[in-house]
């Protein structure tokens, strides 16, 4: 059990670390070891304190640095599901569940919406997971939306299990190449089924019959990582101590809204470490 699990690998993320780590705290962190991608699409940076004119990619070399520095590792896990239970919450990571007292959510912002359908059948035939999950659809028909060339090799490990797969990518010169996959047979415009997923419906309104559907992409929407979590638009509500409603869960950086810059996700995240180590002396008494 850790004192908190953090999501995300950006600045809100490295700002909160080092604070917690300064605390003595024991941390499970997740995300990239190439830290944030937003990051490293910024061409110049010239309005963060104290390094006058960096590129993103510099900066994300520093940020990595730092942590290395400090003692930090990163898991390079993508997390698909946070349950609160009664000893703090357990985060699935991969194929592996993690144990943490609290949360911080560094997630930055999640512009993929989900499907129609994704969250109300996650769990049901709709999966984050391929190494999870794909041994369940071994022999059968599955859709895949594979949203960059990093998870085609998810896609090949699904398509070796099952049977057919029906492969959707948003970009073209897909690298998987399969006799069982098809790839690109249109664009997917919602996932259907009463209780578990039965399909995918295409935007030419046409519907291919699946037992199930692996999304693989870089981020899940905050309120489908974690039910119950209070959303307004795609911004995660705070307060003052980046608290969520969730009692344990914060959240910090681009995730709670605009402005989308590395000071406030800085600024956020040391907040939110503060607010965190409060928040665990205060179960201590407990
Ligand atoms: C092109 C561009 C230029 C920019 N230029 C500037 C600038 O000059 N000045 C400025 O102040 N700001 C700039 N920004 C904005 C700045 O990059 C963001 O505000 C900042 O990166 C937000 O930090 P964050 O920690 O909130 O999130 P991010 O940096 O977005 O990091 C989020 C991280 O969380 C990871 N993650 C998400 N979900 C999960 C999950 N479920 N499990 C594991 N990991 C997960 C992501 O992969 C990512 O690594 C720019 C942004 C862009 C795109």
């Amino acid at each position: 059990m850790y004192d908190v699990a953090i999501v995300g690998s950006g600045p809100a993320a490295v700002s909160a670390a080092l604070t917690l780590k300064n605390h003595n705290k024991s941390i499970i962190w997740f995300g990239s070891a190439k830290m944030s991608p937003k990051v490293e699409k910024s061409e110049m940076i010239a309005n963060y304190p104290g390094v006058a004119m960096v590129t993103g990619r510099e900066l994300n070399r520093l940020y990595a640095r730092q942590i290395a520095q400090a003692g930090l590792e990163i898991t390079e896990r993508m997390v698909t599901n946070i349950l609160p239970n009664r000893r703090g919450f357990m985060l699935q990571g991969g194929d592996e569940i993690y144990e943490a007292k609290t949360v911080l959510l560094c997630t930055g912002s999640v512009s993929a919406k989900g499907f129609p359908g994704e969250e109300r059948l996650l769990g049901s035939g709709v999966s984050y997971c391929a190494t999870c999950d794909g041994f369940l659809y071994k022999g059968k028909t599955i859709a895949v939306f594979c949203g960059g060339r990093e998870y085609e090799h998810e896609a090949e490990y699904l398509a070796e299990l099952a049977e057919k797969v029906y492969l959707f990518t948003p970009y073209a010169d897909c690298g998987v190449v399969r006799d069982n996959v098809t790839v690109n047979p249109g664009r997917i415009k919602e996932i259907t089924g009463a209780m578990r997923v039965e399909g995918v419906m295409l935007t030419d309104g046409r519907s291919l019959a699946v037992n199930g559907v692996f999304v693989l992409r870089s981020a899940v929407a905050p309120g489908t990582l974690l039910r119950g979590l209070e959303i307004d638009g795609a911004d995660i509500v705070v307060d003052r101590h980046m608290a969520t409603n969730v009692p344990g869960c914060f959240a910090a950086g681009d995730c709670t809204g605009r402005p989308y810059q590395l000071a406030k996700a800085a600024g956020e995240g040391n907040v939110a470490a503060h607010s965190i180590v409060t928040y665990l002396a205060g179960l201590e008494k407990q």
